[in-house]
């Protein structure tokens, strides 16, 4: 499965209890295996911290320890780290901090530091959070989404990490491009091409399209390696009714000119048989698209509880004709 943050790791919880995995057993006993391949282009250096949202939301969510009301970050939170950065009036004191969430930025920094790449950092952190899915970084490299706006004090423009703009001007300023840098040199981490190639199904989660799944289309081979693999490849539409269920993803669409809606979303992501990379497309109840080459299907989609993304999980694999 290809995910972002918040919405792909809530899939993958639902994907989880409909494989029956049990994530406290070791895995290699179950007979199922989910392999997520998860965004980098969130990630960035703050502070002297390399941070990496969307593979802490999947850690978290899947582990258990995530704070269930904002959907990220670590439950029982504190923010002193955060006040005490703020009255100093740093650069970057915008972006949130949390105490316990720190632990994980000052583990993951040492790691890399020391040379160890990020798919071995994850490896390290998941030996505490028992996820039963292997987390996979789409690359080791670093691969960000960058955002090209019109400043809103300088009326210049200029370019700006994406969390600049999704954390402190949360979208609200003219935005003219999306850029993935460093995307020309990015190679998948090992084992994503694999993963992908020997698959009995792959999953595009209902993930932001623009700044999850598309920074990792970004990666050169990765888009080869779903053009190519023998499995079928599912998508779920993260808009529902004309209409994103949470996040940003209607402003990010907008920016490159594409509707909000399922079947322009599917578009975007295109049919195998005309070069793109969906076999099935799956859209909420109510919702309509008709994509050249893709096989679309119905299913209530909202991820309202564990039970109801389980039976969306099932939806999509049945579309494709893999039966869990
Ligand atoms: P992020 O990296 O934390 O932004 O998380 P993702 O990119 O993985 O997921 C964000 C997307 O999930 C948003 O575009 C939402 O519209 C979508 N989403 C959130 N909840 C639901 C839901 O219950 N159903 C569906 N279909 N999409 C959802
Ligand atoms: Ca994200």
């Amino acid at each position: 499965m290809l995910t972002g943050g918040v919405g792909g790791a809530r899939f993958l919880t639902g994907l989880r209890t409909l494989l029956g995995i049990d994530p406290e057993r070791p895995p290699g006993e179950a007979e199922h295996e989910i392999t997520a391949v998860v965004n980098v282009g969130d990630d960035v250096w703050l502070h002297g911290l390399r941070i990496t949202p969307d593979l802490d939301s999947c850690l978290y969510t899947l582990g258990g320890g995530v704070d269930a009301e904002r959907g990220w970050g670590r439950a029982d939170e504190g923010w002193r780290l955060t006040e005490e950065l703020a009255a100093y009036g740093v650069e970057g004191s915008w972006f949130g901090l949390g105490d316990r969430d720190t632990a994980t930025h000052l583990i993951r920094t040492q790691m890399l530091q020391v040379g160890y790449p990020l798919s071995d950092v994850v490896t390290a952190l998941s030996r505490r959070w028992h996820t039963g899915v292997r987390l996979l970084p789409v690359t080791d490299d670093r691969c960000e989404t960058h955002v090209e706006i019109t400043d809103p004090e300088t009326g210049e423009r200029r370019a700006v990490h994406f969390q600049e703009w999704w954390v402190r001007y949360k979208a609200q300023v003219p935005t003219h491009r999306f850029v993935q840098v460093g995307a020309d040199k990015a190679r998948p981490a090992p084992g994503v091409v694999e993963a992908i190639e020997q698959a009995d199904a792959v999953i595009l989660a209902p993930s932001n399209p623009v700044v999850s799944i598309g920074p990792m289309l970004a990666v050169p081979g990765i888009r080869g390696a779903l053009r190519t693999t023998a499995a079928p490849v599912v998508g779920l539409s993260p808009i529902i009714g004309g209409a994103v269920v949470r996040g940003m993803a209607d402003i990010c669409l907008q920016t490159l000119g594409v509707g909000v809606d399922a079947e322009s979303v599917g578009r975007m992501y295109g049919g195998r048989s005309e070069g793109g990379l969906l076999d099935g497309w799956l859209v909420a109840d109510g919702d309509t698209a008709e994509i050249e080459g893709v096989r679309v299907g119905q299913a209530p989609l909202l991820m309202s509880d564990d039970a109801a993304t389980a039976e969306m999980a099932r939806a999509a694999l049945g579309l494709v004709g893999v039966t869990a």
